[in-house]
C-alpha cells in the first residue's frame, strides 16, 4: 500500500514533538512560546542576536570594539550599594587571564551563574587596573561539549521558564535543517530578482543562523521588506475598496459663509491655522472623505480650527460632532463652543458620561431626528447607539488616544462623513505614511501671538523647600498652579488614596495658605466638573490632580506646575502637562520632581528640560523608545510586526510603499495567479483588522 505524498501545508503542520530533541515534557514549554507546529518554529524569528565574530583570548583584549572571551565562572559576588541598588561581578577565568562582567542592579542575574560553569561573554572590554572589565555584557552559558565555533552570530530568541537559550537554538536548527526547502517562496523568482530580495530558502536559515554581518542584513532586509510590503498591499487594497464606494457631501465654503463663521473667532487666526483651515475647506469641498489629521504643538489653537470646520458642515445643513477622549476634556470643549457660539443659532448640545438616562434619550432623538447641528462627547459615549441623521464631519480631539478602527464606528446612512484627526503628539512621517496609508496631515508650527514661555526645573530633593517658597510667592502674586502625580496601576482606590495623601502633606505643609482643589478617577463627574469649575474660576488656586489635565485643560492664569514621580511619565505626556501652564500671555514655571533609575530615563528628562519644542521632543522620544510603544500597530487595531522596525527600516517602508502602489495599480485587486500567495497572506494578516472584502 503506498502513502500518498504530503502536502506542503501538511508537513509544516508537522506537530513540534515530531521534531528530534523535543521530547513530550518539553511540548508544553514550546507551546507556552506559541510554538506548536513545526511552522511556527521556522518563523520564531530571534529578538537579538550574540555577535560572537571577534572572539579573543583575554591576553589579546583592547578597549574599544566588541569582543567576545569564551571561560569558566570562578567566582560570583552580589554586592548591595544602599537604596535598593547592587552590583553583580562574575569573575571569569580563561586560557590567559581573567575578565570581570558587570551588571548594575540585576540582582536576578546572579541566578544564571554556577561556579565552574562555561560561558561566553560579549561586550566591551575596559582595562580597570590589572583586571579587564565588561559592563553589563550578552551571556551565553555553554552546556558541557557544546561548541561555538569562533566568528559566529548566535541567534536569542525569547524564551520561557524552563526552556534555556541553547536547548530552543538547537530545536530551531533541527527544524531549519529540516524543513526550508518545502517552503513556498512568495514572491516569483522574476520579483525576488528584480528587487535584490534573497529567496526565502536561503534568508530562513541565514535570519535564524547568520554566517557573517552581511548574510543577517541581506535576510532581515528580506523579511522586513515582506512585512511591510504585505501592509502596504493591504493598505492599498483597503483604499481602492473605499475609493470605489465611499462617498461624503460637498461642503464647500463660499465667501458668504466663510466671513460669518470668521465673525464668530474672537481673535486674529495664526498662519498656520489659516493654512490648516484652507486645507480642510479644500478637502470638504470634496465628494471624497477627508481623511486628515491636524497636528499642532500643545496650545497651537487647534480648536478654532476644528470649530471652523464643524460650522462648515453646519452651514450646509449637516450635522458635526466633535469627541473627546476624557469627560473633563469633552466638558471644556462644550464651554469653549458656548462661548463662541453665544449668539449663534447653530443648535448644540454635550454628551457625556454622566447625563441622566431621560436626558439621553432625548440628546440621542434629537440627533437621529436632525434637530441637533453640534455634538461634542467622549468618544467612549458616542460609540454607544447614536445615529445621526445627517453627519458631514467627525473630529476626533488627541487621536493618540484612539485606534483607527474606532473611526469607522459612527452610524448614519447614506454618505460617509468627512474625518478630522487632531493631535499634539506628532506622529513621525513612516508612522503615518505606514499605520494610516493616505492620511493627510496639516502642521501649524507657529502659536499665538503673545505666548510667553515656560522655564522648566528638575528640582532636586535637597531644593524642594525652595520649590514650594518659589511656588508661594507665586501664587501670591495672583496666578494659580497644578501638582501633578502619576497614574497608578493599581486601582482608583489606591489612586484617589495617595491623591489625598498628596493633598493633606500640602495643604498641612508648604500650601497651607492657600486653597486647595483636587481631581480623581474616582469621583462622579459632576464632581469633577466643580472642582474643575472651580479651579477655572480662581476660588481653588491649586489643582491637586492626575494626568487626567494631560490633555487640553485650558486655565490661561495657571502657569505653575509641579510635577511628582517624573520619572514615571513618557516625554509625549511631560510635555502635554507642561503645555497646561503656557495658555495665556504670562510666563510658567514647571517644576519636576524625579529619581530616574534608567538611563533612557534621564535622558528623558534632560530633553524635557531643555526644549519646550514638541515637534523636537517627540524627535528625541521616537529616538530613545523607539516608535513601538507610541505609535505601535497595535495601537492601531493591526497586529504588530514581527520583524520591522519603522525606525530602522524607514528606507524599506519607502520602497515597500512604492512598489505596493504599483503592484496594485497594474493588477487591481491582486487577481493574477502570480499574486496568489501574497493576497493569501495579506488576508490572512490584515483581512479581519482592515475589514478586507475578500477580493477576487
Ligand atoms: P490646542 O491646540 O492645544 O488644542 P487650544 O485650541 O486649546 O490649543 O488653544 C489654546 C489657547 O489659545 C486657547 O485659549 C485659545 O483660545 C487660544 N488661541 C487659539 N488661537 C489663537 C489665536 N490665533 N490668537 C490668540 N489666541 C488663540
Ligand atoms: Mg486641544
Amino acid at each position: 500500500m503506498s502513502v500518498p505524498p504530503k502536502s506542503v501545508a501538511q508537513q509544516l503542520a508537522t506537530p513540534v514533538e515530531f521534531l528530534k530533541g523535543v521530547g513530550p515534557h518539553r511540548v508544553e514549554f514550546l507551546e507556552r512560546l506559541g510554538l506548536r507546529r513545526v511552522l511556527d518554529v521556522l518563523f520564531f524569528f530571534p529578538r537579538d542576536y550574540e555577535d560572537l565574530t571577534d572572539r579573543r583570548e583575554i591576553a589579546d583584549l583592547e578597549e574599544g570594539p566588541l569582543q567576545s572571551v569564551l571561560g569558566v565562572v570562578d567566582d560570583v559576588e552580589l554586592r548591595n550599594t544602599g537604596a535598593g541598588r547592587c552590583v553583580l561581578g562574575v569573575l571569569i577565568r580563561g586560557a590567559t587571564g581573567h575578565l570581570r562582567g558587570i551588571w548594575f542592579n540585576q540582582p536576578f542575574l546572579r541566578e544564571r551563574f554556577v561556579l565552574g560553569q562555561r560561558v561566553l561573554l560579549s561586550g566591551k572590554p575596559k582595562r580597570n587596573g590589572l583586571v579587564w572589565e565588561m559592563i553589563h555584557p550578552k551571556v551565553a552559558t555553554l552546556e558541557d561539549g557544546e561548541e561555538v565555533p569562533p566568528g559566529s552570530i548566535l541567534p536569542v530568541y525569547p524564551l520561557t521558564e524552563g526552556l534555556q537559550q541553547w536547548q530552543i537554538r538547537r530545536i530551531v536548527r533541527e527544524a531549519v535543517d529540516a524543513y526550508t526547502g518545502v517552503l513556498d517562496e512568495v514572491f516569483p523568482a522574476a520579483y525576488l530578482e528584480s528587487h535584490d530580495l534573497w529567496p526565502l530558502a536561503r534568508a530562513l536559515p541565514a535570519l535564524h543562523f547568520p554566517e557573517s554581518h552581511d548574510a543577517l542584513h541581506r535576510a532581515r532586509r528580506r523579511f522586513v521588506y515582506q512585512e511591510l510590503l504585505i501592509l502596504q498591499l493591504a493598505l492599498a487594497l483597503k483604499r481602492q475598496q473605499q475609493g470605489s464606494t465611499r462617498r461624503a457631501p460637498c461642503l464647500a465654503a463660499d465667501a458668504k459663509i466663510d466671513a460669518r463663521i470668521r465673525s464668530l473667532f474672537p481673535f486674529e487666526l495664526t498662519a498656520g491655522q489659516q493654512q490648516a483651515i484652507a486645507d480642510i475647506a479644500a478637502d470638504m469641498a470634496r465628494t471624497t472623505p477627508m481623511n486628515r489629521l491636524l497636528q499642532g504643538d500643545v496650545g497651537s489653537g487647534k480648536t478654532i480650527v476644528a470649530l471652523y470646520a464643524m460650522l462648515l458642515a453646519v452651514a450646509h445643513g449637516y450635522q458635526a460632532v466633535l469627541m473627546a477622549p476624557t469627560e473633563i476634556l469633552a466638558r471644556q470643549h462644550a464651554l469653549t463652543l458656548e462661548r463662541l457660539l453665544a449668539n449663534s443659532q447653530v443648535r448644540r448640545t454635550q454628551l457625556t458620561g454622566g447625563l441622566l438616562p431621560s436626558l439621553r434619550e432625548a440628546v440621542h432623538k434629537g440627533i437621529a431626528a436632525g434637530t441637533i447641528d453640534l455634538v461634542v462627547g467622549t468618544h467612549a459615549v458616542l460609540q454607544e447607539d447614536v445615529q445621526f441623521a445627517k453627519l458631514g464631519l467627525v473630529v476626533i480631539d488627541e487621536q493618540h488616544k484612539f485606534g483607527v478602527r474606532q473611526r469607522a464606528t459612527l452610524k448614519q446612512a447614506g454618505l460617509d462623513p468627512h474625518y478630522l484627526v487632531m493631535t499634539a503628539t506628532p506622529i513621525p512621517r513612516t508612522v503615518t505614511m505606514s499605520l494610516f496609508g493616505d492620511l493627510d496631515v496639516s502642521t501649524p508650527r507657529d502659536s499665538p501671538p503673545g505666548r510667553q514661555k515656560v522655564s522648566t526645573y528638575l528640582v532636586r530633593e535637597a531644593d524642594r523647600t525652595k520649590w514650594w517658597d518659589f511656588f508661594s510667592k507665586k501664587l501670591r502674586e495672583g496666578r494659580q498652579g497644578y501638582v501633578v502625580t502619576p497614574l497608578v496601576e493599581e486601582s482608583d482606590v489606591i489612586q484617589a488614596a495617595s491623591l489625598e495623601t498628596m493633598y493633606e502633606s500640602l495643604a498641612n505643609g508648604p500650601l497651607e495658605a492657600f486653597r486647595l482643589g483636587l481631581v480623581h478617577g474616582r469621583m462622579t463627574s459632576d464632581e469633577k466638573d466643580a472642582a474643575m469649575a472651580a479651579f477655572r474660576s480662581g476660588e481653588t488656586q491649586v489643582l491637586v490632580c492626575t494626568s487626567v489635565v494631560e490633555v487640553g485643560v485650558d486655565v490661561p492664569n495657571a502657569t505653575l506646575m509641579a510635577i511628582e514621580g517624573g520619572e514615571r511619565f513618557g516625554l509625549a505626556q511631560l510635555h502635554q502637562l507642561r503645555g497646561r501652564i503656557s495658555r495665556g500671555s504670562l510666563p510658567g514655571f514647571c517644576g519636576v520632581f524625579a529619581d530616574p533609575q534608567t538611563d533612557e530615563g534621564t535622558k528623558r528628562l534632560k530633553a524635557f528640560q531643555s526644549t519646550t519644542d514638541g515637534f523636537r521632543l517627540a524627535e528625541i522620544d521616537f529616538g530613545l523608545r523607539g516608535p513601538g510603544e507610541l505609535f505601535g500597530t497595535r495601537q492601531h487595531g493591526l497586529p504588530p510586526f514581527r520583524v520591522a522596525d519603522l525606525l530602522r527600516d524607514a528606507e524599506v517602508l519607502e520602497e515597500a510603499r512604492r512598489d505596493a502602489q504599483a503592484l496594485v495599480a497594474a493588477d487591481p485587486g491582486l487577481a493574477h495567479p502570480d499574486h496568489a500567495r501574497l493576497r493569501r497572506q495579506i488576508l490572512a494578516r490584515y483581512g479581519q483588522a482592515l475589514d478586507l472584502a475578500d477580493v477576487g
